[in-house]
């Protein structure tokens, strides 16, 4: 069966024309899953019977079933939901004082292999379909009766290794008849895969683009981030200033400071050069220990020296504060328990 929120209103449209209704249908089905917020077609009252009847023989509409929630004492909630056929993904929403914001997956496992990850620990089975991603939105609206404001492709796999259902995602989220998520209100981060930067640039919606460094070398980064060795740090940042220059759009540098790895003042100095003359910020992440890779958090003075050292360099720095600290805060780790228990033998062992 197809799931309806597959498509964006536009895709929507071509699917009535075809089944032989109206146009119009379209756009009042867009509107009562997105506006009122509806998901049964037998509640939306102004179609008729027939038509009702013949929507739900052909979409699917039910929400994602959720198979285990943890609340953070700081109000962060991370979902486990349970996807039609079977595979468990994770979201997890953080309640900011600028909004909700939804940390969506986007891979069923992923296969970039960063080595401090634990979402790399389950190889990628499958891409997610928009409407999958759609629908954690949803189901995450309709479980907390609150607008999600802020969406982060963050969560478990590469986004730019499915891109073209990353990109329908958002602009369903983004359609102004819909949810209405702003562009300035949607991230993607990846891990740096530059074709796909490039061509995003290219892509006319004036979203965020994060980039997970992690490094100031390629040495170090070579060896936190198998995706280096395809596309160097020279390469990356070549199609970095691509993007720039095509968009006016600032990026984020995302950088986990891991303890005695990539945390010293050589390596902020290295990284303030790396940076020097492109329009980029470094956030600094607290890194989330993952008990089978052995990395650890860096001190907290080292923290500050390393904020302070890029700070003299001029290179702006934020520092992202920890959420859900208490309840398997890192990406992919809830699911890896889960998937663990259940299936060993998945398991990457490496
Ligand atoms: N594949 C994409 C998006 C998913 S990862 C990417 O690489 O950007 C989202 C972010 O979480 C990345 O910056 C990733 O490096 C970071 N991350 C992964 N594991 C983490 C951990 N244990 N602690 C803190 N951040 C982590």
């Amino acid at each position: 069966m197809k799931l309806i929120y597959d498509y964006t209103q536009e895709q929507l449209i071509d699917e009535f024309l075809a089944l032989g209704e109206k146009k119009f249908r379209a756009t009042q089905v867009f509107e009562w899953i997105y506006r009122k917020h509806v998901n049964q077609f037998s509640s939306m009252n102004n179609l008729s019977l027939d038509l009702r009847e013949k929507l739900s023989q052909t979409y699917s509409i039910d929400l994602l079933k959720i198979k285990e929630k943890q609340v953070s004492q700081d109000g962060t909630i991370k979902y486990l939901f349970e996807l039609k056929d079977g595979g468990l993904i994770e979201s997890v929403l953080m309640i900011h004082d600028y909004g909700r914001s939804l940390c969506v997956t986007s891979q069923l496992g992923c296969n970039m292999g960063c080595r401090f990850c634990a979402s790399g620990l389950l190889k990628k089975q499958r891409n997610l379909t928009s409407g999958e991603m759609v629908n954690q939105v949803l189901t995450v609206m309709h479980d907390t009766n609150e607008k999600v404001t802020h969406v982060v492709v963050m969560g478990t796999g590469e986004p730019f290794d499915n891109y073209d259902h990353v990109m329908n995602f958002i602009h369903i989220i983004n359609h102004p008849k819909g949810l209405a998520i702003g562009a300035r209100h949607l991230t993607i981060s990846t891990c740096g895969i530059i074709d796909k930067i490039e061509m995003y640039a290219h892509e006319g919606i004036q979203t965020n683009l994060a980039i997970s460094l992690h490094a100031p070398n390629d040495e170090i980064r070579n060896q936190l981030m198998p995706i280096n060795k395809v596309y160097s740090m020279d390469r990356l940042r070549e199609a970095m200033k691509y993007y720039i220059e095509k968009t006016n759009r600032r990026i984020t540098l995302e950088y986990i400071l891991l303890k005695g790895v990539n945390d010293q003042l050589i390596h902020a100095r290295q990284l303030a050069h790396y940076i020097k003359g492109l329009n980029a910020y470094v956030n600094l992440i607290p890194y989330n220990a993952v008990n089978e890779h052995g990395y650890q958090q860096s001190s907290l003075k080292d923290v500050e020296s390393f904020k302070n050292e890029l700070l003299r360099l001029k290179i702006n720095v934020t520092q992202r504060k920890e959420h859900g600290r208490d309840i398997d805060g890192a990406c992919g780790q809830l699911r890896a328990k889960k998937v663990g228990e259940s299936d060993n033998a998945n398991y990457r062992k490496n």
